[in-house]
């Protein structure tokens, strides 16, 4: 090769490597700028679904399903900013109620942990009520609360079967919700009691209507899901959009009154027909998001149960823990 020619082979592959550097730096620059503009592609029950967040990065993960088809976010770790949620709903002056049923001897098994876990993790900064329901007041621990942050304990009736206690909470909920929490708390999230906070569970799970991946169903096909199949029941399901899981739900206020009145009422009809949906309240509420797409969608870190492995779950902020159940199914 002559001097000039292998000159000119040096400068090629030099510009050849300035390129390549300048479109990903370009790229890069792109990607962690980008503000996604989801297409609106659900018209499934007539109406326009579109859930626009532009404080959310839904680019940032590609490994997992960042929003719905109907453009609802579904939120991993990594897509928000935390305190920029943080101070838009300092400033909004959100409240949150969180309600946990503790009835029989789910109080003495998991309320401790649970609420003291609560008070380190869940919305710390925004101003959060307790609605603990169980019937036993008295025995609820008594703690020192953080600033913002007060409790309620109301008492309920223990119903003879778990099942009923469970799926009742419906009831309960709907009309607190109505007497009470509407006046005092613009959100509102119940959480069943047998689990613990582990991380930051804040204000980017809040919104209008909130629903949870199941930990156990997110990564398994349709015919998977555990839905109610029987037409006798109001439950039923033949295809739905994913398996949402009841360990908790939420949403404001006015949506979570629909939700739980719409569940009831399914629940009660169930009761009059003499049928029970297979997985009873879960059932129920799978139902309502079918016909009532959520509008914010909590991936399963929001609710993990530490026997699964998944390389995609980068942070667990809320966790299952051992049940009790021939203790506390009495
Ligand atoms: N629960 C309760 N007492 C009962 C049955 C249920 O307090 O006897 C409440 C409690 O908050 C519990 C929730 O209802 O976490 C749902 O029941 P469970 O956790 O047993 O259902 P699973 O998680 O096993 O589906
Ligand atoms: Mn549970």
């Amino acid at each position: 090769m002559s001097r000039s020619s292998s000159l000119k082979a040096t400068l090629g592959i030099f510009y050849i490597i300035v390129a390549v550097t300048i479109i990903i730096t370009q790229y890069n620059i792109h990607f962690s700028s980008m503000e996604v503009t989801p297409v609106r592609t659900d018209h499934r029950d007539g109406r326009f679904y579109v859930y626009l967040d532009h404080t959310l990065n839904f680019g940032a993960r590609q490994d997992v399903p960042t929003h719905t088809s109907w453009d609802a976010p579904i939120i991993w770790e990594g897509m928000f900013d935390p305190d920029l949620h943080d101070q838009t709903h300092f400033e909004a002056n959100s409240s949150v109620a969180l309600a946990v049923f503790a009835v029989g001897r789910y109080l003495e098994f998991y309320l401790h942990n649970f609420l003291t876990s609560a008070e380190k993790h869940f919305m710390l900064g925004l101003s959060v009520t307790y609605y603990v329901f169980t019937d036993y007041p008295e025995k609820v621990p008594k703690m020192e609360l953080g600033p913002w942050r007060s409790m309620k304990v109301l008492q309920v009736e223990k119903h003879p079967r778990w099942q009923d206690v469970s799926m009742m909470r419906m009831k309960t909920l709907a009309e607190f919700i109505e007497s009470d929490i509407r006046h005092h708390c613009n959100y509102v999230f119940c959480f069943d009691v047998d689990q613990v906070f582990t991380g930051r569970f804040g204000s980017e799970a809040l919104g209008d209507s909130v629903a949870l991946l199941h930990a156990h169903f997110y990564t398994l096909p349709q015919h998977r899901f555990t839905y109610e199949r029987r037409p006798t029941s109001q439950a039923f399901l033949e295809t739905g959009d994913f398996y949402y899981h009841a360990a908790l739900f939420g949403g404001s206020w006015e949506n979570m009154k629909n939700l739980t009145e719409a569940c009831l009422a399914g629940i009660m009809e169930d009761k009059k027909n003499k049928v029970e949906a297979v997985w009873h309240d879960e059932s129920h509420l799978n139902k309502y998001y079918w016909l009532h797409k959520p509008t914010r969608v909590l991936s399963p870190e929001y609710c993990w149960d530490r026997r699964l492995y998944d390389i995609n779950i980068w942070v667990t902020r809320l966790v299952w823990v051992k049940k009790h159940y021939r203790q506390t199914r009495v």
